[in-house]
């Protein structure tokens, strides 16, 4: 490609409204471009690397033995009504109504359509395994778009869903998806971690995420360095450390104490002169229709995912200050568990404690000395906390670390949840009808995209890997009016062409600085460039992630990128 005649543009300024470095560079370097909130286009330079990525999910669920087809984004409401979905994905779904008031949605993800299709085409256990993919593009009406294609409100994910007549059957499928994953993953050239994830109040065996860690990544996870066990924040199982320090074991009496003005933590730590760890807060929530309060310890984190799931709720909300005042009879700030006629659910930490602070559920008043059972009955008592640095490890006692990650993948053991829901069965050898067991498997193709430029960049611009670069190589002729010059990159140009290699010309007429400031920006792995020693036939060959350029032929030249790019594209 010759850059003089490429539609594209780079920008020396970061965009006001990127805030983290896989976002800016895309922008930067004319990757795409903003069209709403959420919603971008992508240019000829960064399509490329789209389709690039495309292509190596494709090969390997190719490889992996899963068919593709592709189905339609707008998607009648009924599959979605009859799973249930329809309710339980409520804002983040974009919906419709066609001409004659028939309600549709741009799917989000298409379990039920898959299961619909399948159901319509395959009757016997004898065509079973089966395993679907496509590549399509998905809606959904995020919360909070932000990073740009990391959360973007229109994306393209490869989803697959296997069908299996039993257990384990799903366990081969699933294990063959999740070996398709790390090949994927290996090949974009990401540093990811596989960790195990939850899999919601409705049911399915096991989950997992491919998660790539960074700083900017939204999802949380907890690794521990000594076992290798990895689960996100909302997996993470708490445990408990059983006892109390000895001069504490013995129960006192309650008292109720007056403390106006204080309702945080912070304030209560001050006033009483002690630790957070010595509190228990007590938070109302919403769960669909009923209100419940849950508590933790004072200086934990309530886990949502865990309260969800234990209440089995569809939706789960902190409940307003008015709630809050009604269930308690006490202003915000002063909720505890003694003599309230709600449900409590009581995290395990917290029926370990002895003598604790809790609100009095009079404003202005506290209890303190509160022991549960004597003073309180918990409805449940479970792990509802967050895990944190430094907690023990759930499989072996050991310190876990605590870091942020971005989930590029995720692999789902669903079971019988959609093929229940739509019928979808199979004949078995005696002709009886069974539903098929399922798994779904989704990877975000922009999003591991920007991960890929999040761990591959410097203060210069994109560092791409081989395999999924733009382009290979840059020639850049530093004098385009030397005829020299010229010549000799249009012979390096139409030469590695000719081997296969992808190429750009940078013929513009533009001086060096800019022309590698560009190239750098864009992130072509390969860099040559044609100067004063053309009419010798010498050339520079500098690789983008190392700060040092050799002096070579041309021939040369053209022979090491072709070898490089060969390795870097090699598929093991
Ligand atoms: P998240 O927790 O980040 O919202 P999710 O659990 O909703 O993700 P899945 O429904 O499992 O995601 O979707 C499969 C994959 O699709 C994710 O692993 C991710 O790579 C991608 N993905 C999901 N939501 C978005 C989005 N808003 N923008 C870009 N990619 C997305
Ligand atoms: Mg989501």
């Amino acid at each position: 490609m010759r850059v003089s005649k490429m539609f594209f543009q780079t920008l020396r300024e970061v965009p006001a409204e990127a805030e983290i470095a896989s976002h800016q560079l895309m922008l930067r370097a004319g990757l795409m471009r903003k069209l709403a909130s959420g919603i971008y286009s992508f240019l000829p330079l960064g399509y490329r690397v789209f389709r690039k990525i495309e292509q190596i999910v494709r090969e390997e669920m190719d490889r992996a033995g899963a068919q593709e087809l592709i189905m339609s984004a707008l998607l009648p409401a009924e599959a979605y009504q009859a799973s249930g979905r329809w309710e339980v994905f409520g804002a983040e779904m974009f919906r419709l109504k066609d001409r004659g008031g028939r309600e549709f949605c741009l799917g989000p993800t298409h379990e039920e359509i898959f299961t619909d299709t399948v159901k319509s085409v395959t009757r016997s256990y004898r065509s079973l395994p089966l395993t679907l993919y496509q590549i399509q593009t998905k809606y959904r009406d995020e919360r909070r778009p932000r990073f740009g294609v990391m959360r973007s409100r229109e994306f393209v994910m490869k989803d697959a869903y296997s069908f299996d007549r039993d257990e384990a059957g799903l366990d081969i499928s699933y294990k063959n998806m999740y070996d398709a994953y790390c090949r994927i993953f290996d090949r974009l050239g990401l540093d990811y971690i596989i960790v195990d994830a939850d899999t919601g109040a409705m049911g399915g065996s096991g989950s997992q995420e491919f998660t790539v860690k960074s700083s900017i990544g939204e999802s949380v996870i907890a690794y521990c360095e000594a076992c290798g066990y990895a689960a996100n924040d909302e997996k993470a199982e708490c445990i408990v450390q059983k006892g109390c320090g000895e001069e504490k074991c013995e129960e006192l009496n309650l008292e109720k104490v007056a403390t106006p003005d204080a309702r945080t933590i912070d304030e209560l730590m001050n006033f009483f002169g002690c630790s957070a760890k010595e509190f228990a807060k007590t938070l109302i929530y919403k769960a669909d229709d009923k209100v419940v309060a849950a508590m933790v310890r004072g200086d934990r984190e309530l886990n949502e995912t865990k309260l969800q799931n234990i209440l089995g709720c569809i939706e789960l909300e902190m409940a307003d200050s008015e709630t809050v005042e009604k269930v308690t009879g006490a202003a915000v700030g002063f909720a505890g568990p003694i003599g309230l006629k709600i449900d409590v659910i009581v995290d395990s930490e917290v029926a370990e404690m002895k003598n604790f602070v809790v609100g009095a559920n009079e404003t202005g008043y506290h209890y303190k000395n509160v022991n549960i059972n004597r003073d309180f009955k918990a409805t449940i008592v479970k792990d509802i906390r967050t895990i944190k640095e430094g907690d023990p490890c759930p499989k072996c006692g050991a310190p876990v670390k605590v870091e942020f990650g971005i989930e590029v993948g995720h692999i789902f053991k669903l079971g019988t949840k959609y093929s229940k829901a739509l019928n979808c069965v199979y004949l078995d050898e005696n002709g009886k009808e069974n539903p098929m067991i399922m798994g779904c498997y989704g990877i975000g193709i922009n999003r591991s995209m920007a991960a890929v430029i999040e761990q591959n960049n410097d203060e210069n611009g994109i560092i791409w890997p081989i395999a999924i670069a733009p382009y290979h190589v840059i020639v850049i002729p530093v004098n385009t009016t030397d005829s020299v010059q010229m010549e000799l990159a249009e012979k390096i140009y139409s030469e590695l062409m000719a081997k296969g290699v992808e190429v750009m010309l940078d013929d513009r007429d533009e001086r060096p600085g800019v022309k590698f400031k560009d190239a750098d920006l864009i992130g072509i792995p390969i860099r040559i460039t044609v100067g004063k020693k053309a009419n010798e036939g010498i050339v520079e060959y500098k690789r983008r992630k190392e700060k040092d350029f050799t002096v070579i032929s041309a021939e040369q030249a053209i022979e090491m990128a072709k070898r490089e790019v060969e390795e870097g594209c090699a598929v093991k």
